[in-house]
């Protein structure tokens, strides 16, 4: 079961990350938490990454590859793997293709947490924080009983600079822009499944499942 999840902020990939590894039992592979681990084992590699991450620029291509490879070639990666926040451009999917092929493994399916940029945005926008004691409120999922007011505190409940509508918007555009070439590539692969992303957790794992249990044989 070797895959892929892509999905725009806001659209639940996190959840689904969670419940795709706890029922099949296999590791969910972050770029973030891939790159921590090669520099604390302090793999030639992972030395390599942290040069430049200390230097504030980006890992180049050649080693975040080598080091999705020594991920992949461990142990609990031989059922399969779920790969999140990479590849991230057309280049590292072409690289991932052929590392793969000489691991004598392929993708199974690229996995499509699909919402639309409307409902990201009321997704995204919606977060609310009480001034006193910190507590979160989302005015569609979880509001207050009371508007602008913390149920717990009675405190002023405020929206955080990040989450007003014109960084939001900014922050989904440059996502969509990233990933569109990334989603057609996949899609003539022959490797992209899209999932409504528009609907409960539950049902969203429920399509999740169904389409994972023709691999599962
Ligand atoms: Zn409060």
């Amino acid at each position: 079961m070797n895959l892929v999840l892509m999905g725009l902020p806001g659209a639940g990939k996190g959840t689904q990350a969670e419940r795709i590894v706890e029922n099949y039992d296999i590791p969910h592979i972050s770029t973030g938490d891939m790159f921590r681990a090669a520099m604390k084992e302090g793999t030639e590699l992972g030395l390599e990454a942290k040069s430049y991450i200390d230097k504030g620029e980006l890992v180049p291509d050649e080693v975040t590859i080598g080091i999705v490879r020594e991920r992949l070639s461990k142990d609990d990666c031989v059922k399969g793997f779920l790969l999140d926040g990479f590849p991230r451009t057309v280049a590292q999917a072409d690289a991932l293709e052929t590392m793969l092929a000489e691991l004598g493994r392929k993708i199974d399916y690229v996995i499509n947490i699909d919402v639309d940029q409307s409902v990201l945005m009321e997704r995204l926008t919606g977060r609310r924080i009480c001034k006193d004691c910190g507590a979160t409120y989302h005015l569609v999922f979880n509001p207050p009983a009371k508007e602008g007011v913390c149920d717990k505190c009675g405190g002023e409940l405020y929206q955080r600079a990040d989450d007003n509508s014109e960084t939001v918007a900014t922050r989904l555009e440059v996502n969509v822009k990233q990933t569109k070439p990334l989603l057609a590539f996949y899609e003539e692969k022959g490797y992209l499944r899209n999932v409504n992303g528009q609907q409960d957790i539950n049902d969203v794992f429920e399509d999740v499942r169904k389409l994972l249990g023709g691999l599962s044989k």
